[in-house]
């Protein structure tokens, strides 16, 4: 099932998408879907980011190819910073390239969305918190990723975190293709089964340092092929069975 989030007469929902139609549903859709009968065209709403995080945990190094083409080991446990939910933007929404930055990377990624609060979860019983996963974008300054001592400038503007365009609630993970294109060029071309730490390790590692919120963004980390976009650019995140997300490169200021 897909759900996206979407906005009609300035009014913002939740639903849920099959074919062209749009099916809103009661309030946030976890833990429990509640749907009700209004109906709408999906050419007749603005699609938005399809959750509301009250934090994105994302993993660095999370990909055996990563870590290999930046020269970096294998991390000894999950390696995770967080980007804020100010800097959220859904499918077809501009990426603001800042002025601070002469170097802005797209690092594709694929998503898990959690369903309910999460704290101190076992691996076995994690799955249970995941609602399901969705495209993102992790935008980074990476000049300004080498400069500072952490990371949260790099990775904080606004617009760095680009999430969409629904979120698919079936899918099985072991072995999804995920591929980001640059000006339709493929720049990277990665496997979920490359994934160093799964995602109920993920989980159990991350909620036993915080609670996980319900619409909560967890980014799994990006395979090799990063590389630098600029204004004008267009890029998409591409997993097989979830979807593609698609943003658009703009100079500050426009
Ligand atoms: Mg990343």
């Amino acid at each position: 099932m897909k759900i996206i989030r979407f906005s009609y007469n300035n009014k913002c929902s939740y639903g849920i998408l099959d074919g062209r139609t749009v099916q809103a549903v009661e309030g946030r859709p976890y833990p429990d879907l509640l749907p009700l009968k209004q109906l709408y065209s999906l050419n007749d709403v603005k699609v938005l980011a399809p959750c509301e995080p009250s934090k994105i945990i994302a993993m660095g190094l999370n990909y055996h190819s990563h870590a290999k083409e930046m020269g970096a080991g294998i991390p000894n446990s999950p390696l995770t910073f967080l980007k804020p939910p100010t800097a959220v933007i859904g499918h077809q929404a501009n990426i603001v390239y800042p002025s601070a930055s002469a170097r802005v990377d797209y690092e594709g990624e694929m998503a898990v969305v959690i369903k309910k609060i999460a704290w101190r979860v076992p691996e076995d019983q994690a799955m249970d918190y995941v609602f399901g996963y969705t495209c993102f974008n992790d935008i980074t300054a990476r000049d300004l990723q080498a400069r500072d001592n952490q990371w949260t400038r790099a990775k904080g503007f606004d617009t760095f975190a680009a999430i969409g365009p629904w979120i698919e609630t079936d899918v099985d993970l072991e072995n999804l293709t995920l591929e980001t294109y640059l000006n339709g060029e493929l720049r990277q071309c990665g496997n979920t089964s490359d994934l160093i730490y799964s995602v109920p390790n993920i989980i159990n590692f991350i909620s036993n340092v915080m609670t996980l919120m319900p619409g909560d963004i967890i980014a799994t980390g990006t395979p090799a092929g990063i590389g630098p976009m600029h204004p004008g650019d267009v890029v998409e995140v591409k997993i097989q069975h979830i979807g593609t997300l698609k943003n658009y490169v703009i100079a500050n200021g426009c």
